[in-house]
């Protein structure tokens, strides 16, 4: 029988965990027996994944920036990537702001419902506030000083450092160019083998990956706040969403314009990611998985993808901006607060830098919305309206995000003449899914 294809096998995994805790919540003691029992599996996936984000990056940046051999092509590279990443995020932050204008999804929300939603969700939304604070009151080079670490084994203690591991990655494969070949030869040599091995861990954590979905989702259902608010956000939610779907549509024009790949090429070789990025809400934990996808199925080649995907994971954040400016102006409308076309420009601003800020870490976005808030003049108190729908919405825009990385790695590979044919090396991949 052939073997059911890796993104079908997630999906069905996600499908049974929410099932599976539907019927659980039905038992007095059935939330406890997920949480004691289901949602450590579900956290092991997810610490696997995140766990090799680290070595990732090192090893793919390191062998990505050497192999381009010379400082003209890297700088060619460094300057059309991020380029790039800028206009897909103004992009999103103005299909966004359309759609939310369109939709005026905060208009609906009466006086009732914004006490209800501030008093239910207040207190969550003021921790949110006081990270956002600390960032705030920082001075204005301060993510410049970040960029550059004091240790580097410091840095790579933590997955929230990564700007600071991908300043060394990209640092070290610089110097690595410019030593004699014959010197730099082993150290080459190491790093690509040492990718080699990432590589594989990725797809031997993939063969559970059904698993710790499912583990992931019920866990999700049996810890999710109550749903009576729900429906005051529903037309909030559904602005976030159609400006999401709208992002894949422009990603798959832009795939088809610039490369020639069809929409079902593009999608087939990146779900596996994107399901992966909808359960664990993290473009971090999905960047191993990302990487693979893009290089075995989307043909990219390594040198392409192992320098622009971690970059990406950390500054390109479509679905996130695309969500700061939708969340931004419902939060406006629902307190009655008019925004002029000056500060809508202002929004685009500041939601584009606000997402290349926002770490690719679960709720990241939220946190870095007050900075949006507080530039249009948009009570940060806001955030409490929206607080009970943002984990849903923080799947989705993950979501966006990986797919964004991905659509972009293709267009600059395309324009670097390094876009192939797909070759997955993996025994477990279904060579039927790639052509
Ligand atoms: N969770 C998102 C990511 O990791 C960031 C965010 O929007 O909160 O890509």
């Amino acid at each position: 029988m052939k073997k059911l294809e890796l993104h079908w096998q997630i999906l069905i995994g996600m499908l049974l965990g929410i099932l599976f805790a539907l019927g659980m919540v039905q038992f007095n003691w059935g939330p406890q027996f997920i949480s004691d029992w289901i949602k450590p599996f579900g956290t092991i996936f997810i610490n696997s994944l995140k766990l090799i984000a680290i070595p990732l990056i090192l090893a793919a940046l390191i062998k990505g920036v050497s192999d381009l051999r010379d400082i003209s092509s890297l700088s060619k590279m460094g300057l059309r990537t991020i380029s790039t990443y800028i206009i897909t995020t103004v992009v999103a932050v103005s299909i966004g702001l359309t759609v939310v204008s369109l939709v005026k999804p905060g208009g609906s929300i009466n006086e009732d419902t914004r006490t209800e939603l501030i008093e239910a969700y207040g207190g969550d939304a003021e921790m949110k506030r006081q990270d956002a604070k600390k960032q705030q009151d920082a001075g204005p080079l301060q993510a410049l000083e970040d960029l550059v670490p004091s240790n580097i084994f410091s840095a790579a203690s933590s997955n929230r450092n990564m700007l600071q591991v991908i300043f060394f990655a990209v640092f070290f494969g610089i110097a690595l160019i410019l030593i004699p070949e014959e010197k730099g030869a082993t150290v080459k040599k190491f790093f690509d083998g040492f990718n080699e091995v990432i590589l594989k861990m990725v797809d031997l954590i993939m063969l559970s990956a059904p698993y710790g979905v499912f583990a992931l989702m019920a866990a999700l259902v049996v810890e999710a706040p109550s749903t009576d608010l729900f429906a005051a956000l529903g037309m909030y939610a559904f602005c976030v969403i159609l400006g999401l779907a709208l992002m894949v549509v422009f990603y798959i024009a832009l795939v088809k314009g610039f490369t020639g790949k069809s929409p079902k090429f593009f999608m087939n070789g990146i779900a596996p990611a994107q399901l992966l990025a909808f359960s664990t809400s993290s473009s971090a934990a999905t960047l191993p998985v990302t990487m693979e996808r893009v290089t075995e199925h989307l043909g990219v080649e390594e040198e392409v993808s192992s320098f622009v995907l971690p970059i990406g994971a950390t500054i390109n954040m479509d679905g996130t901006s695309l969500y700061q400016a939708v969340a931004a102006v419902f939060i406006a409308q629902a307190f009655g607060i008019d925004l002029s076309f000056g500060t809508q420009l202002g929004i685009i601003a500041t939601a584009t830098l606000a997402s290349i800020g926002s770490a690719a870490v679960p709720g990241a976005g939220m946190v870095m919305l007050v900075g949006v808030l507080g530039y249009a003049g948009i009570p940060e108190a806001g955030l409490a309206l929206i607080f009970a729908v943002d984990r849903p919405l923080d799947m989705c825009r993950t979501v966006i995000n990986v797919t964004g990385d991905a659509s972009v790695s293709m267009l600059v590979a395309k324009s670097a003449d390094k876009l192939g044919d797909p070759s997955p090396k993996n025994w477990d991949d279904n060579y039927d899914d790639v052509k």
